[in-house]
């Protein structure tokens, strides 16, 4: 077997230009351009070399990049001082001090005073236990390299058997820690092992993927391989000169013996060395899309974002969802829950009671109308397409059909409804290979659900995780993030009293992520809790100032709130709407 030659020189260009597009798209949409300080201690030849990289590196992709060189000689609290200025600076998203320092200067202090929102190198102890709890912000470069060339190799690390040999918090501990989460591109039973270790051949010829970060020129031997194991080579050691006076590397490997026996395997140079100083400046760009935190970005903000809008449609009527427009009221689900007679008519066929409720929610104020029938004694299949008519027929407002059944949704759609939304796509993988097929097909909008196979993730970086996977899955089938609405899944107060703040976090990560529009089931937050409209009428107001475009609710109940906030958010010129909506009350109840 000759193995496959994986290469950091191949994928880090791959990633690099990822990250130029979204540099590109932070700064026109949000106005945001990632900056980078990089600071030296002295002129260490090798330590100049790297951050020259760097520095270069950043500015090819449209960073702001700042240069600190500082005097060998400098006092620690000179130094200290440096980073607290960048760690109050708004323009700097990432700060890297460049070791090692000199032997005056604590470098752990050092590494320590650097805020932890702003430590792309993920070597500060918050970022450290953050990654060994499964949410970690950064990952440490060396390793989040090694784990993308996995990815992007296409080599399967989930239920993979993974040796790591080497045990450095630069390297071989963090690897196994990412490795070993319940995540994506990894999921590994990992083993690290060490010069304590007893028989490390015994351990290295069980790996499917075997990760060398010794520090030892050829510790690794064709004898210790398992025939068509993966072998990351991390090792970078210098044995001599080569005739032009460059140092010359080897690995901690022997590639020529391996590379017979592996199935992959990644050069020295040219494999994992490549891929830190990319990784770095992906750890920038995502310390520049998280720098929004709850309560930090302003109306004024919000309204500067040139987000897109989107236009869905019933056969005539069209609805605009975007930001600064009306906020979108998405009547609540006609489904067959704890309402009897559209129950009945559900198993029975009669779609009447259905046509009148849709009537009374369009005259209450829903902008869209939801249909969702999956229930016991109910047949999807025939009752979606059959109440999906029969509310086109009484309504002429875009629908939202909510199934996981891509049959009854075709022939729902089968009968041209202009443009609707499929209702809650989550990242389960046979959902999304059952329903993007019909969202391409059909060319209708989708809204996608921050949950997974594992269910609703209780942290707002991992449901932006699910939601940009699943983005990502759209896009590979030329499906734009502007067909795309997220919902960031409100959960009862009563349960989580974290719930409304973690909903709020996750919404404002996804538009300043993905740059997406968002919906809510706002009700589901007063679960449990007495006097249900008050809290639900203020949720309301606080989502919609942390971005939500489109609201789930009882249009009876909810619409004079969610008028209210638009116009306290000025997206009611003059406040028309709210008095021409307040004067049709009046002269309703008059009658
Ligand atoms: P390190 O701090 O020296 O750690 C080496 C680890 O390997 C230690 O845990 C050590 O065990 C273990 N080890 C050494 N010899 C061993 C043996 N014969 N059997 C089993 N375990 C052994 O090194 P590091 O910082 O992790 O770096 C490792 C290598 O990767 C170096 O060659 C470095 O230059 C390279 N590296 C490359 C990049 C890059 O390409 N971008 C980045 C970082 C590092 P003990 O803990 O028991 O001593």
């Amino acid at each position: 077997m000759t193995a496959k030659i994986i290469r950091g020189t191949e994928i880090g260009p791959v990633i690099r230009e990822e990250i130029r597009e979204e540099t590109v798209r932070l700064k026109e949409q949000h106005g945001i351009v990632p900056g980078l300080v990089t600071i030296i201690v002295g002129n260490d030849p090798a330590s100049v070399s790297y951050i020259t990289g760097k520095q270069k590196t950043a500015k090819e992709l449209g960073f702001y990049s700042v240069q600190e060189d500082v005097a060998k000689d400098v006092s620690e609290i000179a130094l200290l001082a440096l980073i607290d200025k960048y760690n109050k600076d708004p323009k700097i998203h990432g700060i890297l001090v460049q070791l090692p320092l000199p032997k005056h200067i604590n470098e752990t202090k050092i590494l320590y005073a650097i805020d932890p929102d702003k430590d792309v190198d993920g070597f500060h102890p918050v970022n450290v236990g953050r990654l060994m709890i499964g949410e970690a912000k950064f990952y440490p470069c060396t390793p989040y390299g090694i784990q993308q060339m996995l990815i992007r190799s296409g080599i399967n690390v989930d239920g993979a058997e993974v040796v790591v040999v080497g045990r450095s918090n630069l390297v071989g501990k963090p690897i196994s820690m990412m490795l070993v989460q319940k995540a994506k591109g990894a999921n590994a039973t990992v083993t690290m092992c060490h010069t304590g270790t007893k028989d490390l051949a015994s351990h290295t010829r069980r790996a499917d993927i075997l990760i060398v970060a010794a520090g030892r020129p050829k510790a690794i031997t064709a004898d210790m391989v398992k025939e068509g194991a993966v072998v990351i080579d991390v090792g970078v050691n210098r044995i001599g000169m080569t005739p032009e006076g460059k140092a010359k590397l080897c690995g901690d490997v022997d590639f020529e013996a391996i590379k017979e026996k592996a199935s992959a395997i990644t050069p020295v140079p040219g494999g994992v060395g490549p891929m830190t100083i990319t990784m770095l400046m992906l750890n920038t760009l995502r310390a520049a899309q998280y720098s929004v935190r709850p309560g930090a970005l302003s109306v004024t903000g919000l309204k500067e974002n040139n987000m897109e809008t989107h236009v869905v449609s019933a056969k005539g009527k069209e609805v605009i969802i975007g930001d600064n427009l009306p906020t979108v009221l998405i009547g609540e689900r006609i489904n067959p829950f704890g309402k009897g007679p559209i129950k009945e008519g559900m198993v029975t066929g009669n779609m009447e009671p259905i046509a009148k409720m849709a009537i009374q929610q369009v005259q209450d104020g829903a902008d869209i109308l939801i249909i969702s029938v999956a229930a016991f004694g109910v047949d999807e299949n025939v009752i979606l397409p059959k109440a999906t008519a029969a509310v086109m027929e009484a309504v002429d407002v875009p629908i939202c059909m909510e199934s996981r059944n891509p049959i009854a949704l075709e022939a729902a759609l089968k009968l041209g409804c202009g443009r609707p939304i499929i209702s809650s796509v989550t990242g389960e993988e046979a959902h999304l290979n059952d329903l993007l097929p019909l969202v391409q097909k059909y060319d209708t909008s989708l809204e996608i659900i921050a949950s997974d196979a594992s269910g609703i993730p209780n942290n707002a970086a991992k449901r932006l995780e699910i939601l940009v996977h699943i983005a990502e899955r759209a896009k590979e089938m030329g499906i734009g993030t502007e067909r795309l609405i997220a919902d960031c899944i409100a959960e009862s107060s009563a349960v989580n009293s974290a719930a409304a703040i973690l909903t709020m976090e996750t919404m404002k990560l996804a538009k300043h992520v993905l740059g997406i529009n968002l919906v809510l089931g706002a009700s589901n937050v007063s679960f449990g809790l007495p006097e249900r409209p008050v809290i639900n009428a203020v949720f309301l107001s606080l989502a919609i100032q942390a971005g939500l475009n489109c609201a789930i609710v009882n249009a009876a109940k909810m619409k004079p709130y969610i008028m209210a906030t638009d116009l306290l958010l000025g997206r009611d010129a003059k406040a028309r709407r709210y008095t021409a909506y307040c004067r049709k009350l009046k002269s309703a109840a008059a009658r």
